[in-house]
């Protein structure tokens, strides 16, 4: 029997490992990326002999011995890579002068937690359990939920029962709704500010977990690189991946789709076809909005989605030295409250990469300030090119000075400054709205699962973060296996996995 072709649109993680996972399974596929390069948004860029990271800050399963682990290892991302798991998460500077010092060591976190705020100690010691007990969970990913039988939700029952109380706690409570439970004001202010205050804090909990037990550290290399690890796994296995092919229709059948038409109007057809692509634009767009029910459109209309960025990255002739290596750097208040891009702010966060040599030449450091912002603000002053350009320069202006005061000297050792907006993101990877990472989780959404398939709608599937709320690269990357799983069986045929060596 001949074996079927598929077609994935988009060669972001989750169209990569599409098509990685569908070549180890014997299907012929091939990805069409509108760019002119791998990764969508896990990347990188070079600016004057500065590499500016795109992305990654932590990866999950970076360390052996989690099912994640072994997901990275069959796509070819982490063989031979150095891990970098760093002591700090992020440092916070009050207005007074203290610092809360987010330890990626549980213990270490919480006897400094203890110091600073004695008064708080029963709250304290509830979220270190809570680490500690999350740090027993490991996420079920083998088996796509999607192939479950009978006996594998009984044994899914049986393997998350354990763990069912803690999940249900700490589910139900936003990042701020537990930080309004601290008496020390320095420990309420920074929790909402650590992470997104509306996040479930099971969301943090989990990952400090994973950093306790240094499985969620820093690939040395970036993003680019480690996107192209997985191109290079993919064209090893005879993958075929099309750059600079922006597809703009799903071609459909008798309510089957059927191939793709590129913007240079040629067509291309398969027996499957992936949309690894912006879940809006393919939905709305590329389908002509013919397979949206209620469900699906009151997704795009109701449920909230990461907020764009405003990502201003500075090359910075100074070592940083003194700075301690961390996830997410540091976060310290202002004299006067600033206002970019029509918002105010009173802190800035800033990441420093010091700790990835690979990105900068030796003395040298990128760093970078990221602000949520307004898509639609960006994407109207965009119609002016010199009102968008300048407005740019000004956000980086203020952010050079800003830091400036924070460690004097700065602004005269600044070569280089880039700056991308909510429009960049969406230009660059098609993401709606110019969001980093899809559906936002919160306490009501956080269980919520997708469907990767459109009602009514045959030989058409999407996988990536518009399918996999939360997004992220393992949700990617494991949207990608399970879609090969799903048509393995709807083929009748085992499904493979292979791990290639260094
Ligand atoms: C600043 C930042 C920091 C992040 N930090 C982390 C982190 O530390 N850890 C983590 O796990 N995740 C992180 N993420 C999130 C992570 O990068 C994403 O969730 C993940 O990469 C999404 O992968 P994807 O394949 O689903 O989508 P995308 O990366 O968006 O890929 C979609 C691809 O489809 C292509 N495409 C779109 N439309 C078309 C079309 N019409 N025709 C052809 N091609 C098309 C795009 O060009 C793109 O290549 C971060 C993201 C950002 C921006």
């Amino acid at each position: 029997m001949e074996n079927k072709s598929i077609i994935i649109i988009g060669a972001g993680i989750a169209g990569l490992s599409a098509g990685c996972y569908g070549q180890m399974n014997n299907y012929q596929t091939h990805i069409f990326e509108m760019h002119n390069m791998p990764g969508g948004l896990c990347t990188s860029w070079k600016r004057q002999g500065y590499t500016i990271d795109g992305c990654l800050a932590w990866l999950v399963g970076s360390t052996p011995g989690s099912d994640f682990y072994r997901i990275w290892e069959e796509l070819g991302a982490i063989q031979g890579r150095r891990i970098i798991d760093h002591e700090e998460y992020m440092r916070f500077e009050n207005a007074h002068g203290k610092t809360f010092i987010i330890y990626t060591n549980i213990d270490r976190l919480e006897q400094h937690m203890l110091e600073l705020a004695p008064e708080d100690k029963e709250v304290i010691k509830e979220f270190t359990k809570g680490v500690r007990d999350c740090t027993r969970i490991e996420m079920p990913i083998e088996k796509a939920p999607e192939v479950y039988g009978p006996i594998d939700g009984i044994k899914l029952l049986f393997k998350m029962f354990p763990f069912m109380p803690v999940l249900k706690k700490w589910s139900k409570i936003s990042i701020q709704d537990f930080a309004a439970r601290f008496k020390n004001p320095l420990l309420r202010e920074a929790f909402p500010l650590i992470w997104l205050p509306e996040f479930p804090i099971l969301s943090l909990l989990m990952t400090l977990a994973w950093m306790h037990k240094k499985t969620a550290g820093y690939p040395l290399g970036g993003s680019l690189e480690f996107s192209r690890s997985i191109e290079r796994r993919y064209l090893n296995m005879g993958g075929e991946v099309h750059y600079n092919s922006r597809v703009i229709k799903i071609l459909v059948e008798n309510n089957r789709a059927v191939g793709i038409r590129l913007e240079d109007g040629s067509e291309h057809r398969a027996d499957y076809i992936v949309s690894a692509a912006d879940g809006h634009a393919t939905i709305f767009d590329l389908l002509d909005d013919k397979y949206t029910n209620e469900k699906i459109r009151g997704y795009y209309d109701n449920l909230p989605i990461f907020s764009p960025l405003i990502h201003i990255a500075l090359g910075v002739n100074r070592s940083f030295e003194e700075m301690p290596h961390s996830v997410a750097g540091l976060s310290f208040p202002l004299d006067e409250p600033i206002t970019i891009a029509g918002k105010e702010w009173r802190r800035l966060g800033v990441h420093i990469y010091n700790f990835d040599p690979t990105l900068a030449k030796v003395g040298k450091t990128v760093v970078k300030v990221m602000f949520p912002s307004d898509y639609t603000y960006w994407k109207s002053l965009r119609e002016d090119l010199d009102r968008y350009k300048a407005e740019k320069e000004q956000i980086a202006d203020q952010v050079v000075a800003l830091l400036d005061r924070r460690f004097p000297g700065l602004a005269a050792q600044v070569e280089m400054h880039d700056i991308a907006t909510p429009v960049t993101f969406h230009r660059y990877t098609g993401n709606w709205q110019g969001t980093f990472e899809g559906w936002m989780i919160t306490p009501d959404t956080w269980n919520l699962r997708m469907s990767k398939t459109l009602l009514g709608l045959d030989n058409f599937y999407m996988v990536g973060q518009w399918v996999e709320p939360g997004g992220g690269l393992p949700p990617a990357a494991f949207s990608g296996r399970n879609l090969t799983q799903i048509l393995c069986k709807r083929d009748k045929r085992p499904f493979v996995t292979t791990v290639p060596q260094n």
